[in-house]
């Protein structure tokens, strides 16, 4: 144990991680510490991360954020959820909605209701029972509390580490324009004594933050922490990404569209759209990703399609010495189901519960590497699911994903759906059991089974259960303005410069 008080943190980075981290530690531990980021105009942001999942709001609330004021200054929109296009199978379509579907019981989700009238010749979806699903296709929105109507944003990334730069500069936060070019370590504890900036200037503190991006120049560079590789199972290792004009008013929810060797991202904020595709290299060449993303976007191009590459897993210790990662620095999972911002947000969370004001504790560091490693592993289980639960046969890298193993964890998850529908939502894992069904059943992963409870119901009670419930989305929807309409009272944005 280290007994050095911690009153000077450095974070070193400007992307979405680190202002979101200057953000909510000067907010928060703001009078305790004295806190700076360093960041490179040279070598800029990672630009992309612009879907999020409804969690983001509960931090801007942490932060004393107003809504509208953030959604006008990023441009953003709502969002509802994700529609998946052809990824069960080719011409498949569904979407993945935040919030509950239907009512669940205190014995078990209404997906087993469902599975049960299934069973009995009902042919609508699980999701056509999803209020979030009737108001994304009818592109309709409003903020619906009673009816439980959870929503995330679609943000423009640049604008949001510009607007939480503002925030934590009026909290106190020191930004130091520069490139880090040394990081010297102690020689005999091995933590982190100080940065060096191009100019020669040496800077030291307490407490590093590694928000560098996928350079993980603090976690990696110098304290050699080592990466859990992941891409056995998840082998997308590049993205192509551009941005077009809008063609129309955004919807409100995000695309995801599977391609022969990845995906396509189409995320609509007020003033363009974001689009991308993900793809494994071992399937597809560059030049024929780019192809394939310019021949599926709308409107004309507002940037040059830009190639990225990553690999995914995750820092082994994603908080080693007195250095914390966090972003692209602390590991990757690709932008499937939105999370990477959330896991920032977590992350932040988590170190604020275990700050060592008084001294870096192993028994703390411990407890925050488990439960970032059950976070991160979760989330990669729900991922891998979408890419291993298909019928595709269509190309070689739908037939690898289709038959790869699969972790444990998920392959219990999987038997247990499949037996009865039982799914068991468990420590610190992000998504709950109406994502995991939605997803399932979306991709024609269905229960041959459902809870005994249901059986209470008679034939006639089960169908005018799910008929009400049906019929009460459609008329909560129609009383919801359009999403275009809700933005323009409630957030709209100047036009861009
Ligand atoms: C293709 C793709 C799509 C994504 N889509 C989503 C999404 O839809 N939703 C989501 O939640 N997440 C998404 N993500 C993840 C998201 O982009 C990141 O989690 C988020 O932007 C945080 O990035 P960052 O701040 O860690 O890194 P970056 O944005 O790369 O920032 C790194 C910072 O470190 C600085 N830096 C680096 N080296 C030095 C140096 N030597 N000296 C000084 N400064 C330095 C840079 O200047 C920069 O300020 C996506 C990621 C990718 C790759």
């Amino acid at each position: 144990m280290s007994s050095k008080n911690i009153r000077k943190v450095i974070i070193v980075g400007g992307g979405t991680a680190g202002w979101m981290a200057a953000a909510a530690l000067s907010k928060l531990l703001g009078k305790n510490l004295d806190i700076s980021l360093i960041e490179s105009d040279q070598i800029g942001t990672v630009g992309v991360g612009e879907a999020t999942i409804p969690l983001l709001s509960a931090f801007h609330q942490l932060l004393g954020i107003k809504e509208p004021d953030f959604m006008r200054a990023t441009q953003a929109t709502f969002k509802l959820g994700i529609q998946f296009e052809n990824w069960g199978a080719l011409g498949d379509k569904y979407i993945h909605g935040f919030g509950i579907i239907g009512q669940d019981c205190w014995a078990c989700s209404f997906h087993h209701f469902w599975a049960k009238s299934r069973q009995q010749g009902n042919k609508a979806t699980l999701v056509d029972y999803s209020l979030h699903k009737h108001a994304a296709k009818a592109d309709k929105f409003k903020l619906d509390l009673e009816h439980g109507l959870a929503y995330a944003y679609h943000l423009d990334a640049t604008r949001y580490a510009k607007f939480l730069r503002q925030f934590s500069e009026q909290h106190g936060v020191k930004r130091i324009e520069g490139k880090i070019v040394d990081v010297a370590t102690d020689a005999d504890s091995g933590t982190i004594e100080s940065v060096t900036l191009e100019s020669g200037q040496a800077i030291s503190g307490d407490l590093y933050i590694d928000c560098s991006g996928f350079r993980a120049l603090l976690i990696e560079g110098a304290l050699k922490t080592g990466y859990e590789d992941w891409t056995h199972w998840l082998p997308c290792d590049r993205a192509c990404a551009v941005q077009t004009k809008s063609v129309g008013p955004p919807i409100p929810y995000t695309r995801s569209i599977a391609h022969e060797a990845g995906w396509q991202w189409r995320i609509p904020l007020q003033h363009r759209v974001g689009n991308g595709l993900v793809y494994c290299s071992e399937y597809l060449s560059d030049e024929d990703a780019k192809q394939t993303l310019l021949d599926n976007i709308e409107g004309d191009m507002i940037t040059e399609p830009r190639l990225i590459r990553f690999r995914t897993g995750r820092r082994v210790k994603q908080w080693n010495k007195n250095c914390v990662s966090l972003g692209l620095a602390s590991g990757f999972l690709e932008p499937l189901e939105s999370t990477s911002i959330h896991l920032v947000q977590s992350g932040i969370i988590r170190l604020m519960q275990l700050f060592p004001t008084s001294g870096i504790n192993p028994v703390e560091v411990d407890e925050y590497n488990t439960q970032s490693r059950l976070e991160f592993e979760y989330v990669r289980d729900f991922i891998i699911l979408h890419y291993h639960v298909t019928e595709r046969d269509d190309s070689p890298f739908w037939n690898y994903c289709r038959t790869m193993n699969i972790p444990e964890s998920l392959s219990r998850r999987l038997d247990l759906f499949r037996s009865n529908g039982r799914i068991f939502r468990e420590n610190f894992e992000l998504f709950f059991d109406g994502s995991w069904s939605q997803v399932m059943t979306g991709q024609r992963f269905m229960p041959d089974g459902y809870h005994p409870i249901v059986d209470l119901m008679s034939a006639d009670e089960l169908r005018n259960f799910l008929n009400n419930i049906a019929a009460e989305n459609v008329k909560t929807v129609s009383t919801y303005p359009s999403h275009q309409e809700f933005i323009d009272s409630y957030c709209k944005a100047a036009s861009p410069d």
